[in-house]
């Protein structure tokens, strides 16, 4: 019910809000952050303080919240010691995200959050997707409205791999990818950079990528976990050469371990100013990733074209 509704607004060129970051929310209201889980462990260790994220971010308009899952990858959670906790994590965070729809008494879908955190190249793509279909699979079971494929700062073939994955799973399937521009040639490129002080990781070039990965996910394709310029430039670029339905929704600030910060200085109208270009542009689901919180999903939920939905 709640993604055909979502569907009917896409088809009728509305604009869709998503959530903004789950983590930095989560570290400001003063939840525990793990060292490797980051705020995966949240859910578990702090479920209200999860729930009261989710909250806001429904009051603040969003039509779409996340699960807390990006860092509760099965591939992630072995890695750090965690394996026999993989299906209760990933339960509980669809479970809050649940809660805090049903006490909205709104029409929120609840996307779940699947993601290639953890993912380490070096051991091949094979070898990542018993991960992948059992997040999937977990997500799915417990019933989340939609799946989103965190494959942020992941490597063309990583992303190819998520999406092959995806394919079998019977839930409208979102992808988000993150971009980056290559300072010796100005182009726009598949990659990420997300630490002033880290190497820039550039993968290939935008336009291939989006050829690519639209020859096999046909689902709408986000730009996500990118700098706010490069963002608008992604959509563009995408725009041309995508069909389907595009969104956005870019980190603001960067992270400077082991916290993000907030350096960007734009205000939340600032940021509604930046969202509209974007749909002008051509995209239609428009929110926040890392350093993007409940301020700036209240502004651009100024979007929508009916404001009471
Ligand atoms: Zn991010």
């Amino acid at each position: 019910m709640t993604y055909n509704l979502i569907k009917q607004r896409l088809e009728n060129n509305d604009t869709i809000i998503l959530d903004g970051a789950i983590g930095a929310e989560l570290e400001k209201k003063g939840a525990k952050m793990h060292k490797d889980l980051w705020c995966g462990t949240c859910s578990v260790e702090s479920p209200d303080l999860v729930k009261k994220v989710h909250e806001e971010y429904i009051l603040a308009g969003a039509d779409i919240i996340t699960t807390n899952t990006y860092a509760t990858t099965p591939i992630g959670m072995k890695q750090y010691g965690f394996e026999d906790q993989i299906n209760e994590f990933n339960k509980k965070s669809v479970q809050i995200a649940k809660d805090a729809v049903k006490n909205s008494n709104k029409d929120i879908a609840v996307a779940g959050s699947v993601s290639t955190f953890g993912s380490l190249y070096k051991f091949g793509t094979e070898a990542m997707k018993p991960g992948f279909k059992e997040q999937l699979k977990i997500l799915s079971g417990e019933g989340v409205d939609l799946i989103i494929l965190e494959a942020m700062s992941s490597q063309a073939d990583i992303v190819e791999t998520i999406i092959e994955c995806s394919q079998e799973s019977k839930l409208p399937v979102w992808l988000s990818i993150s971009c980056i521009i290559d300072d010796k040639t100005n182009k726009v490129m598949l990659g990420y950079n997300d630490t002033i002080d880290s190497d820039t990781n550039i993968y290939e070039d935008f336009e291939t990528s989006i050829n690519n990965f639209s020859k096999i996910h046909k689902g709408p394709i986000l730009i996500a976990h990118s700098d706010i310029e490069v963002t608008g430039q992604a959509v563009k670029i995408a725009k041309k050469k995508f069909n389907g339905v595009l969104g956005a929704y870019p980190n603001r600030g960067h992270y400077e371990k082991p916290h993000w910060k907030f350096v960007d200085n734009i205000t939340p109208s600032e940021y509604l100013e930046k969202a509209r270009s974007w749909v002008e542009d051509g995209a239609q689901i428009v929110g926040g990733c890392c350093g993007v919180g409940v301020e700036e999903i209240k502004a651009i939920s100024k979007l929508k074209k009916n404001q009471n939905v």
